[in-house]
């Protein structure tokens, strides 16, 4: 990597000093020395090259902030990258994710920092393990959440995300399909399952920063604080749910605060999310619990500034597979 423009100079302090504003009490300054040159020269080579940077809500506020020109929940990141007009998107979130770019872009190239950011619910199951399921059920119906490789997609007749999957299964329920299957993760499937009086046959897949809460840490915490306001992500086990005040997926929690403005507020979900929303909330206190997702956590500035430079690692997907992954994810954006 060329590391020559890498100093923190009296352009590169002026340049991020508003970015250091809202991170003074995430980030010392000693070590924003460090950072601030990374932030300056990847927003330089991306205004140079014409790219995007897309950056999910778990990743660290260096990145949120620092260099994330769409910042969001993983559709909303694919559909925003579809109506730009980069060259060039960086995708800063999981591989699945710059997969979901890739099927919604196809004619842009986008490169993901660290192509072993993976994911314990995409890497749950296999376009061979769906096209069993469809086998073991014919004629039922595969709803699939985003969180799967573009294979998995493509054998599936439609996606879902944590926010929109109970109005898709009960829209597939109105269109006379009382059983749908639902893939890959079985909490959120168990989730939906209870609001719904469509069947849910799960497949047992997990996120594992998700399923480590348990209803004790709401429990623990609210002995301490009892002002808190719980807000538990829908891939977390239906008991943890049970016990939050509210649910909600990645995009409704980060709502909620902003409209709702609780004084304490606890996170069920990954650490970096609740960094990035106590540096855009500063009058909500945000307690910890959070876990954090090593996978999320391979993506570093470092990373960024390399595939900038070199254009590469690039995501690339048989069309075939794109089509008919696209097929399933325009599904979802109709239904919902
Ligand atoms: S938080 Fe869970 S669902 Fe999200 S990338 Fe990490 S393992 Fe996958």
């Amino acid at each position: 990597m060329n590391t020559q423009n890498l100093a923190y100079s009296d352009e590169v302090a002026k340049a991020t000093a508003p970015i250091f504003d809202k991170l003074s009490k995430q980030i010392e300054k000693e070590r924003w020395e460090s950072i601030a040159p990374y932030i300056f020269e990847i927003n330089r080579l991306k205004k140079e090259k014409n790219a995007v940077i897309l950056a999910h809500n778990y990743m660290t506020p260096d990145i949120f902030f620092g260099v994330g020109d769409v910042v969001g929940d993983s559709l909303m990141l694919a559909q925003r990258a579809a109506q730009s007009d980069a060259d060039i998107i960086v995708q800063c979130g999981v591989h699945f994710m710059a997969e979901t770019s890739k099927i919604l872009c196809p004619d842009k190239k986008v490169l993901m920092p660290d192509l072993n950011a993976g994911c314990s619910l995409a890497e749950s199951i296999t376009a061979s393990d769906v096209r069993k399921l469809k086998e073991k059920h014919p004629n039922i119906p595969v709803v699939t959440y985003v969180n799967t490789s573009a294979e998995v997609k493509a054998e599936s007749d439609i996606c879902c995300t944590s926010s929109n999957a109970l109005k898709i299964i009960n829209a597939l329920g109105a269109q006379g399909h009382d059983k749908v299957i639902m893939t890959p993760d079985m909490y959120l499937a168990q989730n939906v399952a209870a609001q719904t009086d469509v069947k849910v046959i799960i497949w047992e897949g997990s996120c594992i920063v998700h399923e480590r809460f348990t209803p004790q840490d709401i429990i623990d915490a609210r002995k301490t604080y009892d002002d808190i306001v719980v807000l538990a992500h829908p891939e977390c086990p239906p008991d943890v749910m049970a016990e939050a005040d509210y649910s909600g997926s990645t995009a409704q929690m980060d709502n909620y605060i902003k409209e709702k403005q609780p004084a304490r507020a606890m996170l069920m979900t990954e650490c970096s999310m609740s960094d990035n929303i106590a540096a855009a909330n500063p009058d909500v206190e945000m307690i910890g619990t959070c876990q954090i997702c090593p996978f999320m956590k391979r993506i570093t500035l470092p990373k960024i500034l390399k595939a900038l430079q070199n254009e590469d690692p690039e995501i690339i997907i048989d069309p075939e597979i794109s089509a008919r992954a696209k097929v399933a994810v325009d599904k979802m954006l109709e239904l919902s």
